[in-house]
């Protein structure tokens, strides 16, 4: 089997990776579906909104030079929300209007019924009113070719609103990428499939990844577990090629010698973009595409897999659907004591943060193995000790991956100011 020719960094890897993602195409996307995406594009007014000169009140139309407090006015009409009025109103003339509806002809005031003498064929004025008083005009909310939404908004119940307004029924955004998820390795077994002969371990690899990419929006799909064996590799990566824009696998990505997952991705017209990076955990991550698609095969090793994606494919997808701005938040930490690095690559550290006087303060969750399924539970963050060093002093600032969110936006105790990047 072949070694690894050349590690390379992190960094330039994630470079590599974001470079040969091409955005996915524009669909118009139906308002009902469209929440939580991102505009592709700007979205004009269409028109001038509201569309006409409305009543904010329940009142009479009148003109406001005649509103003299006592006056008596005939009631010649009537403006419900929906059904202008037929006749004008003329000097000392009032029509009974409703909200939403349209101020009529020769009035530029409404009063509001609770300053008269109240409903009838006629009334009696109780207070003056200004000209454009309870009135609301055509285009003060917003004004025909203005950008109403701007692209790479995320898209939430005021945008679907606004847009609404407008009359669109969709929205552009960038199709959903179709990723397709499946693992390899001969001692894998469905979970709840049977009981596990000796050697045999449950596949939960494939439900991982599942998971983090559906959390980043992706179509995805998963499809069952190909064995170390090459025509079971060979099919099983050919039908996930033809159907996904993204396919994750995990394991037989390494040098051993039932590894066969990259030289069948190579005999399949993959084109390697990278395969091994400075990385722990993580090493034997590969890279590649061919034609639209890309291709990550992923260490088999559970924690291995979990944090290539987050390093490589969660940013992926998130370019594919122009989410640039959804990426995980990343902030400084520190550690109390000396943390060694003697592994010449990354070590992507699964840390719990706690907020203190010095700002973030990363403990390690306990064993770094990268089959510890369980240590990325208790994990708050990855802290990302450099390949290059020895590892960190005590306090000095690093670099940190917040893969909980919560902890860092949830309020702290004793009134402590909290950065977030
Ligand atoms: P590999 O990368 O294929 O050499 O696998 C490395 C380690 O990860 C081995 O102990 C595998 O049994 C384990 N492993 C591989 N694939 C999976 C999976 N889908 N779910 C859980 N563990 C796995
Ligand atoms: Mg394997």
């Amino acid at each position: 089997m072949q070694l690894f020719e050349k590690l390379i960094d992190y960094p330039e890897a994630e470079r590599l990776a974001l470079k040969n993602t091409p955005r996915l195409p524009v669909v118009w996307t139906p308002l009902e579906e469209a929440q939580g995406l991102a505009l592709a594009e700007d979205v004009r007014a269409e028109f001038d909104s509201p569309p006409f000169d409305s009543s904010a009140v329940d009142g009479y139309a009148v003109r406001s030079v005649d509103t003299e407090v006592g006056r008596i006015f005939p009631v010649v009409d009537e403006a419900p929300a929906g059904r202008p009025a037929q006749k004008v109103v003329g000097e000392g003339e009032a029509i009974k209007i409703f909200t939403g509806g349209v101020i009529p002809e020769g009035a530029d005031a409404t009063v509001m019924v609770e300053n008269t003498s109240g409903w009838g064929a006629e009334f009696e004025l109780k207070k003056a009113a200004s000209p454009g008083q309870n009135v609301r005009s055509a285009g003060e909310d917003v004004q025909k070719g203005e950008v109403i939404l701007r692209a790479g908004t995320e898209i939430g119940p005021p945008e679907i609103a606004l847009a609404a307004t407008q009359g669109y029924a969709e929205l552009p955004i960038y199709r959903k990428p179709r990723v397709a998820i499946f693992s390899t390795g001969s001692e894998l077994v469905e979970p709840g499939a049977r009981e596990l002969s000796p050697g045999e371990i449950y596949d939960s690899n494939s439900f991982a990844l599942l998971a983090q990419a559906r959390e980043s929006g992706a179509d995805v799909r998963r499809i069952a577990a190909a064995t170390d064996d090459a025509d079971a590799l060979h099919a099983a990566m050919e039908e996930a090629l033809m159907s996904a824009d993204v396919v994750v696998t995990s394991g037989g990505v390494s040098v051993g010698e039932k590894d066969l997952v990259k030289s069948t991705l190579l005999e399949l017209g993959v084109m390697q973009v990278f395969w091994g990076v400075k990385l722990k955990p993580g090493k034997p991550v590969f890279f590649g595409t061919r034609e639209d698609a890309l291709l990550f095969a992923l260490p088999g090793n559970p924690v291995s897999a979990m944090v290539c994606f987050e390093l490589f494919v969660r940013p992926v997808i998130m370019r594919m659907m122009g989410r640039e701005d959804k990426h995980r938040p990343r902030t400084e930490v520190y550690f109390d004591e000396d943390v060694e690095n003697r592994f010449g690559r990354m070590h992507a550290m699964r840390v719990n943060l706690e907020w203190t006087e010095k700002g973030w303060k990363a403990e390690s969750v306990g064993a770094q193995g990268s089959g510890l399924v369980s240590s990325l539970t208790k994990a708050d963050a990855l802290a990302l000790i450099g390949p290059e060093s020895e590892g960190v002093r005590a306090g000095e600032p690093i670099e940190a991956i917040v893969l909980r969110e919560e902890v860092i936006i949830r309020p702290v105790s004793k009134g402590a100011e909290m950065p977030i990047s």
